[in-house]
């Protein structure tokens, strides 16, 4: 840049953009339909509750749709379902306000342990000063297909929901 500071983009999965925009960022069209961050305190189990109750997909599907919340990935999808219990496959339409209390609350866990832990699930992904990220070494269920189950022992069973792999205890999540 003109004042001599170097600006530099690493984008290993090619999901990001640079896009300039001399509007309010809000009203980008990229953003504007964007549903709340999980960690923000619109995100509550009445809000994600409304949100799924007009859905027919599974719920995983719902979760992981940035119109509904952001951030949620794939891995942190599975994690939070079972933490709270409920089904990846379920209709995300009939899961009961209590169960949104529980998935509310367990998106929220699940991302802050991950930040805590230093985040990324990349393989070659350091933060600032060069270490790894550690979140993948506490998985409860993501890739641990045929596995016991921490809690249960019942062996960990995978599917596959609109082409990402999903994982779910039998046991643990109804
Ligand atoms: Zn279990």
């Amino acid at each position: 840049l003109q004042n001599g500071t170097v600006l530099r983009y690493h984008d290993p999965r090619r999901f990001g953009a640079w896009l300039w925009f001399s509007g309010a960022v809000e009203t980008h069209q990229l953003i504007e339909k964007l549903g709340p961050e999980p960690l923000e305190d619109a995100f509550t189990a009445d809000y994600l509750h409304a949100a799924l109750s007009t859905q027919k997909r599974a719920l995983k599907l719902a979760l992981m749709d940035n119109h509904i919340v952001v951030g949620v990935g794939n891995i942190y999808a599975n994690e939070a379902l079972f933490a709270a219990g409920v089904r990846p496959t379920r209709p995300a339409g009939q899961v009961s306000h209590e169960e949104c209390q529980r998935l509310a609350a367990a998106i929220r866990a699940t991302l802050l342990r991950a930040i805590e832990a230093g985040g990324s699930t990349l393989r070659d992904f350091t933060d600032a000063i060069g270490k790894p990220g550690y979140f993948q070494q506490h998985y409860a269920v993501y890739g641990r297909d045929g596995l016991p189950c921490h809690a249960c022992a019942t062996l960990v069973q995978h599917t596959r929901l609109g082409q990402r792999s999903s994982f779910y205890c039998p046991h643990c999540q109804t």
